[in-house]
């Protein structure tokens, strides 16, 4: 008898701060799934973006394939931006009511590749049921009415969704979760529901996402939330709790935790527009610590000539962009060429400019992405990159570059064999989708 699958994602949380917290058992039901799995440090995507990453983890795919390319961006074929959520005051920026759409419905029925598949697409047209709680990247086939009266447009996801209140496929009596995150309240919505959802044993797979530790972080600082982490140990320990206990549940269930990305603290926040500004024609997408900047078609400097604008400055470690079939990685004014070939990279320049984990690969796929800009920025360690309405998470924490801390993510598995190296976060899905048997998308058959 195959185990049902349970992956759960704790946003931000760092290999560090994982590893504490089993080790001194101050997390107790992290603590006991690691005592009885696997454990490893994993490398996450590019830009380490929260909406990015878990594109990448629901996908196995990196954001050439799953095109979403950054928490805001320019949207080529709407001449518009799109706002995810890099702050209140830059979703007001950009327009209210349009970023809520953009974060609820167009994020997955139109900005998320159609090559990519989901592991709920992917699971439920073998057969299987999945379930859904709070991950952004939810796309499915299933007709989701919102729960709020007066509202009409569906979202499709798996058979099982709940996402923050506004879409519930069952009535659970799960209190409202969207009011009160600095104390914990989403992850306490997430705990209600997938409470329900085990002592009910309705799915195959459930992915649980829990975002509240990633909140806490930004305001406090990576590693000094205590609390958070105990609040995000709780939710999971409610799934143990609702299985019977311990040894029925690791009977029952699978599990994978994992994060989508890590966090290093912000001590000075730059501008990325400042640079470049006066320059007709060039638009600048920043927020946390990535950057991207699109060359509009009024625009008379070259690709090539706006990166070096940015040697020197504060905002840019590493400029990244494509020239011809190349690409071409800019860190400190020197240049480093480089393009797949067959088994490794072929490189010209100086291959240590880019010495982050997987930096070649992820630098890659974010260039490939079509509604990437044509240049991508990452900043330097404490750097933080002001977003639309200029503001910062100063003297907190902050990810997004290239860089280890932002990159770096704790990857446990319990009661899963994987027939190849889990070492990614887009190897998440496809161990997912081998767990159960079913045949892996192209894209991440090849890999
Ligand atoms: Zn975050």
């Amino acid at each position: 008898m195959r185990k049902k699958l349970i992956l759960v994602v704790i946003d931000g949380l760092t290999p560090e701060v994982f590893e504490d917290a089993v080790e001194t058992e101050s997390a107790p039901a992290l603590a006991f799934l690691a005592r009885h799995g696997s454990y490893r440090r994993g490398v996450s995507t590019f830009p380490s973006l929260t909406p990015v990453c878990l594109s990448s983890i629901a996908t196995g795919a990196h954001p050439d394939v799953h095109r979403l390319p950054h928490l805001v961006w320019w949207h080529r074929g709407e001449r518009r931006l799109v706002e995810y959520g890099s702050s209140f005051a830059a979703i007001r920026a950009a327009g209210m009511r349009r970023s809520i759409v953009d974060t609820i419905f167009n994020m997955n029925e139109q900005h998320l590749g159609r090559d990519a598949v989901t592991v709920f697409e992917a699971l439920e047209e073998a057969g299987l049921t999945t379930g859904a709680v709070n991950i952004t990247c939810y796309r499915g086939r299933t007709p989701h009415l919102p729960v709020v009266p007066g509202l009409t447009r569906p979202a499709y996801g798996p058979k099982e969704f709940f996402f923050y209140s506004l879409f519930e496929s069952e009535v659970t009596g799960a209190p409202v979760g969207v009011f009160g995150r600095s104390s914990g309240s989403i992850d306490a919505y997430a705990g209600y529901v997938g409470r329900w959802l085990v002592t009910r044993d309705g799915f195959d797979l459930l992915v649980y996402y829990l975002p509240d530790y990633d909140f806490a972080s930004h305001a406090l600082g990576p590693g000094a939330n205590q609390e958070a982490l105990a609040r995000s140990d709780a939710a999971v320990g409610a799934l143990i709790e609702a299985a019977g206990g311990a040894d029925e549940f690791l009977e029952r269930y699978a599990v994978i935790v994992c994060s989508d990305h890590g966090q290093t603290s912000v001590e000075r926040a730059v501008s990325l527009q400042a640079p470049l500004a006066g320059t007709e024609g060039v638009l600048v997408t920043a927020s946390n610590r990535a950057g991207m900047v699109y060359r509009l078609p009024e625009c008379r400097e070259d690709t090539a000539e706006l990166a070096r604008r940015l040697d020197g400055t504060a905002a840019a470690e590493v400029v990244l962009y494509r020239e011809g079939a190349e690409a071409v990685a800019r860190r400190q004014g020197e240049e480093l060429r480089f393009a797949p070939g067959d088994g490794d990279w072929l490189t010209s320049g100086d291959r240590s400019l880019l010495d982050q984990p997987d930096a070649l690969e992820r630098a890659w796929a974010a260039l490939a992405n079509p509604n990437a800009g044509e240049l991508l920025v990452s900043p330097p360690l404490g750097v933080e990159l002001t977003d639309l309405a200029g503001r910062s998470h100063l003297g907190g924490g902050s990810h997004g570059s290239l860089e280890a801390g932002d990159s770096t993510v704790p990857i446990l598995t319990v009661g899963l064999e994987a027939r190849t190296e889990v070492r990614r976060i887009v190897d998440l899905a496809p161990l997912a989708l081998e767990h159960f048997g079913v045949k892996l998308p192209a894209y991440a058959d090849a890999a």
